[in-house]
C-alpha cells in the first residue's frame, strides 16, 4: 500500500508462507532477499526493507491471459487481436500459444502455484483480451484459482459475449468454484457496454458481485451522458463504478486525437460524477491516473510499486497494467519487473520499487505511463 506521502507500508495481509513450509525464519528470508537487491543502492533497499519489514503485503495481479478479444475497441491498450466470434477468438488464442506468444494453462498453473506459495493473500483479476473465450480459463484456471485462494481474491473482467457463455455454464454447475466479483465495462456508448448491463442481474443471481469500469472519453463526458450511465448502473444494481482515464497507449495511441478528453473536460466530468456519487446509488471511484483531476492537491496517487502488478499474455510482468506499446509489447523497459514463470515474489517486489523510482523521476504528468507514451510519440515523430 502506498501512503499519500510516498512512503511504503506493509499492508499486513501477506503472510510469508515459506516460514511455515520450509522452516526458514522470517529474518533469514528477509536477509536472502535483501542480498539480491544489494547492488541497487541504499534508498531502494530502504524502500524494499520497509515493505518486507512489514512482513506482509497483498499485491493485486492483473492476469492478461490472452490478447485475443471478441471486441475491437479503438481505445484498446493491449491492441487486442480481433476474433469475430467466441470460437474464432479461442482459435486465435491457440495460434498465439503455439507461436509462443501466450502462456499455456500448465504454465499459468505452475507460475501461480509458486506465486501463491510466497504470497497466499495475492488478489487476482483475470482479464485480457477476452479471457473467458478460452474454454480452459472457464473450466480449469478459474476453479483452480478460487480453490487455491478464496472467492474474494479472484475477479474476472470480460465482455458480454463470453460472460453469457460462462454464466450459463455456472448456472448448470451448482457447486462450481466461482470468483467473488465480475468487472464489466460501462462506457454508455459502445454496443457491448449495453450488453454488459443486460447480464448484470444474472451475475448477481449467481452470487457474484459486480463492478463497472467506465473509460472516460470524449464520447461520454457530457452531463446528460454521465447522468444516463449512472442511472443505468443504478437500475442494474451495480454498487460501484470506477472511472478510468483514457490512455494514449496500444491502439489508443492512434485514437487519442479523437477520444482523449482535455484536462478541462476531465475536471468537469469528474465534478458531475462526484455530485452523483454523493447520492444513494453506486459509489464512484477514480482510477489512480484520474486522481489528479479529482483531487488536484493529491500527491503519490500512482500505484506503481508492491501493491499492483500486471502479467502480460507471455508472462512478462509490468508494474503498470496500461504500460503497453502499440503491438502488445511493454511500453518501456522501466515498467518491466520480471516474468511470472520465473520471478519470485521478492524479485517482483524489489523490481516494482525500482520501477516506481525510475518512472517517477522527471515525470511531469501525474501518470508515468501517459508521460512515457507521450515521449515515445514525440520521439517517433522526430524520427519520421
Ligand atoms: S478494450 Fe477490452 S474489450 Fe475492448 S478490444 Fe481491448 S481487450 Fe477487448
Ligand atoms: S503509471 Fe499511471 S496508470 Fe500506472 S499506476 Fe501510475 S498513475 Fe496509475
Amino acid at each position: 500500500m502506498k501512503s499519500q506521502k510516498g512512503g511504503w507500508h506493509g499492508g499486513c495481509i501477506w503472510v510469508i508462507r515459506s516460514d511455515k513450509h520450509s522452516g526458514k525464519s522470517r529474518a533469514h528470508w528477509k536477509e536472502s532477499k535483501m542480498a539480491k537487491v544489494d547492488s541497487i543502492g541504499w534508498s531502494h533497499r530502504k524502500a524494499v526493507n520497509a515493505v518486507i519489514g512489514g512482513g506482509c503485503i497483498a499485491p493485486t495481479v492483473i492476469l492478461n491471459i490472452t490478447r485475443c478479444c471478441t471486441e475491437r475497441c479503438a481505445h484498446c491498450a493491449v491492441s487486442a487481436i480481433y476474433g469475430a466470434t467466441v470460437e474464432k477468438c479461442a482459435d486465435q488464442a491457440i495460434r498465439e500459444t503455439e507461436a509462443g506468444r501466450e502462456l499455456k494453462l500448465e504454465q499459468w498453473l505452475s507460475s501461480l502455484d509458486r506465486l501463491l506459495d510466497e504470497a497466499p493473500a495475492t488478489k487476482f483479476d483475470l482479464s485480457g483480451g477476452d479471457c473467458l473465450a478460452l474454454p480452459w480459463v472457464r473450466h480449469e484456471l478459474i476453479p483452480w484459482l478460487v480453490e487455491h485462494t478464496s472467492p474474494s481474491q479472484v475477479a474476472v473482467t470480460a465482455t458480454a459475449a463470453t460472460l453469457r457463455i460462462w454464466l450459463a455454464e455456472l448456472a448448470r454447475m451448482v457447486n462450481y468454484p466461482r470468483p467473488g466479483s465480475v468487472h464489466i465495462t460501462l462506457d454508455g456508448c459502445s454496443e457491448y457496454s449495453r450488453d454488459n448491463l443486460s447480464i448484470a442481474r444474472d451475475i448477481r443471481r449467481l452470487g457474484m458481485g459486480i463492478h463497472a469500469e467506465c473509460p472516460v472519453t470524449t464520447n461520454n463526458v457530457a452531463r446528460d451522458t454521465i447522468i444516463r450511465i449512472y442511472g443505468d448502473a443504478s437500475d442494474a444494481g451495480i454498487s460501484e463504478i470506477t472511472l478510468i482515464r483514457f490512455f494514449p497507449v496500444g491502439r489508443g495511441a492512434l485514437a487519442s486525437g479523437m477520444l482523449e478528453p482535455s484536462p478541462d473536460e476531465y475536471r468537469k466530468a469528474i465534478r458531475i460524477w462526484q455530485e452523483l456519487g454523493r447520492g444513494c446509488g453506486p459509489k464512484i471511484k477514480f482510477q489512480c491516473a484520474l486522481k489528479c483531476f479529482a483531487q488536484p492537491d493529491i500527491q503519490g496517487a500512482c500505484k506503481i510499486g508492491p501493491a499492483a502488478w500486471c502479467a502480460m499474455p507471455n508472462g512478462t510482468m509490468l508494474s503498470c497494467p496500461w504500460a503497453y506499446a502499440q503491438q502488445g509489447q511493454p511500453l518501456h523497459q522501466d515498467f518491466v519487473i520480471g516474468n511470472i514463470t520465473q520471478s519470485s515474489v521478492a524479485e517482483l517486489l524489489a523490481n516494482s520499487v525500482t520501477s516506481h523510482m525510475k518512472t517517477q523521476v522527471g515525470t511531469v504528468d501525474s501518470c508515468a505511463t501517459i508521460a512515457y507514451a507521450r515521449l515515445a510519440r514525440i520521439n517517433q515523430e522526430h524520427a519520421a
